[in-house]
């Protein structure tokens, strides 16, 4: 077996979040059996799908659903299916001389939405049309952007988004009046445990949650929730299938442990890791308090907008050297210790993912590289 100390890559501690580029989340011992069972079989895939795809659905009070490999994967399918519903000539049309012979291939964001995975949308063929601005946004500016060849609306969730883009139901209102799909990017936004179903019970075609986050899944898991409608519009460009959504394949790996790590998340008790996790940051904010020049306070909501709380320590500019140069110096200490950069003089903990012995080397690390004033210059 490889191991990461063969190759020479040392693990970290993640202070930060479920970021990909750290490597997600981890996974419940339950979640990788799963994966090791499902590889020991052979499967008809379709046969796999319809059965995870049923299940999910019940789970998360949907109509439908689909397991695909993100919710990056979720955006690039919502595209395309946004830009030929269910009608297989407009399915033919678009694998053959790709998305520009179709009548639709609008998609509408609020600028403020605008974000980096977005990206997708142009790979799906689609061209991103803005409304609104970066502070405010008016429900007519949404229905003046909305035209013949508008295929559909792409909704970024979060608390964190919100204050400039129109509210969630104002969207939907304005979709339905005009018959325009509403497709919800919620790769973050769990909990609270409804938000699997508040979005399309007010409204939305289509959802994408990412598993590998919060749901602690496969790292190249997701969730694509919706109406049969829409979900079933996604399959038609989805894997088995050779077309567009191909390479957004999930093996049956993926699919067992993503509803594996499903049930284990709905059974979970919330409340208790919210409690733990006000625990682990009361105890960083009494450690942190006492070293010199620094104040560590509780900030709300998390990085994404949910109910989680996180640290924010603080300096006075010269105090300590730059928060970039601080935060490179705990990833390459010993244990490496990844935390957020807030700003200039400022970085923020997690206490979500760090387990309780890391909780405290995080603790004590922060101590060591914070615990003396820069001698004056
Ligand atoms: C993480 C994230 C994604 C991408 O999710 P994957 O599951 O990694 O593909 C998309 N949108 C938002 C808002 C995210 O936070």
């Amino acid at each position: 077996m490889v191991s990461y100390d063969e190759l020479g890559v040392r693990p970290v501690i993640n202070a930060h979040n479920t970021l990909t580029v750290l490597g997600g989340s981890l996974m419940d011992p339950a979640v990788t059996e799963a994966m090791s069972l499902a590889a020991r079989s052979f499967v008809d895939l379709n046969e796999l799908q319809a059965a995870a795809s049923a299940r999910v659905a019940r789970l998360t009070r949907n109509e439908d659903a689909l397991v695909v490999s993100g919710a990056s994967a979720g955006l690039l399918l919502g595209a395309l299916a946004m830009m030929t519903r269910s009608d297989p000539r407009a399915v033919g049309q678009l694998l053959e001389q790709g998305a520009a012979a179709l009548p639709r291939t609008e998609i509408l964001m609020h600028r403020a939405h605008r974000i980096p995975y977005d990206n997708v949308l142009t790979l799906a063929g689609a061209r991103v049309v803005e409304f609104g601005n970066a502070i405010q946004t008016q429900d007519w500016e949404l229905d003046a952007a909305i035209g013949e060849r508008t295929a559909g609306i792409v909704y970024v969730a979060g608390s964190h988004l919100s204050g400039a883009a129109l509210p969630f139901e104002v969207v939907t209102r304005i979709a339905r009046d005009r018959d325009v799909p509403v497709f919800v990017d919620a790769a973050a936004q769990l909990p609270p445990r409804e938000n699997l179903w508040r979005f399309t019970q007010a409204g939305a075609d289509l959802v994408a949650f990412s598993g590998g986050k919060e749901l602690r899944g496969p790292q190249a898991s997701g969730l694509l929730l919706g109406s049969r409608a829409y979900v079933d519009a996604c399959r038609q460009h989805a894997f088995p299938l050779q077309r567009f959504g191909r390479p957004a394949k999930v093996g049956k790996e993926e699919i067992m442990g993503l509803l594996t790590a499903l049930d284990l998340w709905l059974e979970r008790d919330l409340e208790s890791d919210l409690a733990r996790a006000e625990h682990v940051a009361a105890t960083w904010i009494t450690e942190l308090s006492d070293l010199p020049g620094i104040t560590a306070t509780r900030d709300w909501p998390g990085e994404a907008g949910g109910p989680w709380p996180r640290v924010r320590v603080q300096w006075a500019a010269g105090v300590h050297p730059p928060a970039l140069e601080v935060a490179a110096r705990l990833a390459g200490a010993d244990p490496r210790v990844i935390v957020f950069v807030a700003s200039e003089c400022a970085f923020w903990i997690n206490p979500v993912l760090v387990t309780d012995t890391e909780a405290e080397l995080v603790g004590a690390a922060v101590g060591r590289e914070l615990g003396r004033t820069a001698p004056a210059s």
